[in-house]
């Protein structure tokens, strides 16, 4: 876990993606960098009567397809940089999905653990206000994301309705199902991992019942792709980890003991009958990603697969749940090594799917069922999927370039078609 700047990552992607495309200079320059950044500071006041300046940052990388699309962050570390790569991502992210969107992303610098409910709801309000005229359902569409809640985008949809005097539920994604929410939303990132290894093991001929599974990070995508592997493929979960350790398994690690674990005792204890303690944080989770496994799925952040590890990551299928996983470095000696890598911005668009089929639901102010929203999905991520897999195949690139052709090549059109380059 090393100190890589995202934003130089996702720009070295991009390189390596449009040499192989012969991608005209004028359209690669244009995607090395966001069309529009915003940066606010913006005042709100404290429990205990005192103010404070926050600062915000909303990021609009491409709107070749659409509106923009992602998440916003309150972190106490949140930088330019970080925004920056993720709103990068999403926009590969929407295209390769094939949503009619481009991609964005937000944050706040601030500590929510150090935070009362009432001031997270006053910097949720004030950052809308301060963003309210760059936003909008037609415009740029923010969601949740790392310690954002459906509570925090009711809060804001609410803030950015009274300021323009409309009900407007299709400014963000990701709120309550009584206010405009969707249902399927809950798991949807994971459905959608689920979805592409399921895939990857039919093009690779791979049986997954029993197959042996990793899953690092334990939190909405980690958690419920344990649940998933389990129900979905039949697959046999052997180790999980959180940011506190790691467990591990031979027999395989049952959902629901795991779950009934942590409401008697909290978060992964190390004493689980029946499974071995891989260690805390780091040293556990190292472990973990280098096991003998058929799957490994990364689920907590990123930069954990770098050079220094790589050669010892060697699963069948690196399904990347999370964002920026794996450095481009590491990406080589992955390759290398035939790991079949389903790149994170195709893995991981599940969450992104269901969160426009909200917004699409939210405009005809009429709401589809579970089932109907996971059928959609299916066939979303799926598609999305074959593209990815059969552009690997014909241009003899790696998924993660070939992903990067498939939705390069698209926003590419619509710049041209659009006369911007
Ligand atoms: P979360 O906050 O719910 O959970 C994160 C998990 O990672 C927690 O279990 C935490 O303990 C663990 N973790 C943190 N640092 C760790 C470390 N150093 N080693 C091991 N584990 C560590 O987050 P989430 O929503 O599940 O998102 C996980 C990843 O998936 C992120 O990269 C996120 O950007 C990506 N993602 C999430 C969604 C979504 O819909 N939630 C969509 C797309 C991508």
């Amino acid at each position: 876990m090393t100190e890589v700047n995202p934003f130089e990552t996702a720009q070295k992607q991009l390189d390596k993606a449009a040499e192989v495309l012969d991608l005209e200079d004028s359209v690669h320059e244009a995607l090395r960098e966001p069309m529009r950044t915003f940066i606010v500071n913006f005042q709100v006041e404290m429990d205990d009567g005192s103010t404070e300046t926050f600062k915000g940052y909303r990021v609009q990388y491409n709107d070749a397809l659409g509106p923009t699309k992602g998440g916003l962050r309150f972190h106490p570390e949140e930088t330019l940089d970080t925004v920056k790569a993720l709103a990068a991502w999403m926009t590969w992210k929407t295209a390769v999905a094939d949503i009619p969107y481009g991609g964005g992303k937000g944050g706040v610098v601030c500590d929510p653990t150090q935070l009362s409910e009432s001031e997270l709801e006053r910097i949720s309000r004030s950052y809308v206000c301060a963003i309210s005229d760059f936003i909008g359902p037609e415009k740029d569409i923010p969601a949740p994301d790392v310690y954002t809640t459906s509570k925090t985008m009711a809060w804001m949809m609410d803030e950015f309705s009274k300021i323009k005097g409309v009900n407007a539920p299709d400014v963000i994604t990701g709120k309550p199902i009584k206010v405009g929410g969707s249902l399927g939303r809950g798991d949807a990132t994971a459905r959608g991992v689920i979805y592409t290894i399921r895939e990857a093991a039919k093009e690779m001929g791979m049986n997954l019942d029993g197959a042996k599974v990793a899953i690092q990070g334990y939190g909405n995508v980690g958690s419920h792709a344990h649940r998933l592997a389990e129900e979905q493929l039949g697959a046999n979960v052997v180790a999980i980890g959180d940011a506190e350790g790691a467990i591990y398994s031979e027999d395989g690690i049952n959902y629901s003991h795991i779950k009934k674990n942590m409401k008697e005792h909290g978060i992964f204890a190390k004493d689980i009958e029946g499974t071995e303690y891989l260690g805390d944080g780091n040293e556990g989770n190292g472990k973990l990603l280098e096991l003998d496994v058929d799957i490994l799925i990364p689920a907590a952040i990123e930069n954990v697969i770098t050079e220094k590890n790589a050669g010892n990551v060697d699963p069948k299928i690196l399904a990347e749940a999370a964002n920026g996983p794996t450095t481009p470095e590491a990406d080589d000696i992955l390759n290398d090594n035939d790991v079949y890598v389903i790149p994170d911005f195709l893995c991981n668009a599940g969450g992104v799917t269901v969160s426009y089929f909200e917004w699409v639901q939210n405009r005809n102010r009429y709401y589809w069922s579970e089932a109907e929203v996971y059928e959609r999905l299916d066939k979303k991520i799926t598609k999305a999927f074959k593209n990815v897999h059969s552009k690997a195949q014909a241009e003899e690139v790696d998924n993660r370039t070939a992903a990067y052709m498939v939705s390069i090549e698209k926003i590419a059109e619509a710049m041209r078609l659009r006369g911007w380059v």
